[in-house]
């Protein structure tokens, strides 16, 4: 299968090109992890594939093994950021979900308690 070219107006699609700054703290053949612009936990990192998929689910359809790398890869920033008392992953799936970059990422927080139900 052929992966799906670059979004031109999609801001994670730029950062995977290196067009925009990040700061990436590792990074795959599948995927680049980097720290959000507006943390919400003393760590606050983004997983996202190299390939434009709108969100996990389609990333899931057409890219398995890349979803499957950003689970282990959320696993390998938990451990260089030392969040081995617990950490979060969440998938804002659509606008009610408050997901706002329409790139698949996966949040992974952590380095505080975390509360449920999530807002
Ligand atoms: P979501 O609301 O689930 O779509 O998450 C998008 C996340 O991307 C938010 O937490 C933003 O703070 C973050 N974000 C947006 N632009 C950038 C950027 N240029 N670099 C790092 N994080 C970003």
């Amino acid at each position: 299968m052929t992966t799906p070219a670059p979004k031109d107006d999609c801001i994670f699609c730029k950062i995977v090109a290196g067009e925009l700054p990040a700061e990436i703290i590792h990074a795959t053949e599948l995927c680049v992890a980097f720290r959000d612009l507006e943390p919400q936990a003393p760590t606050h990192v983004l997983v996202i594939p190299r390939s434009h998929y709108e969100n996990a689910a389609e990333l899931s359809h057409w890219e398995p093994a890349a979803l499957t790398d950003l689970i282990a890869t959320a696993q390998a920033v938990a451990e260089t950021e030392e969040l081995g008392e617990g950490y979060r992953m969440v998938f804002n799936t659509g606008a009610a979900a408050q997901q706002s970059v329409f790139h698949a990422h996966l949040h992974v927080l952590g380095g505080r308690t975390m509360t449920w139900p999530p807002g």
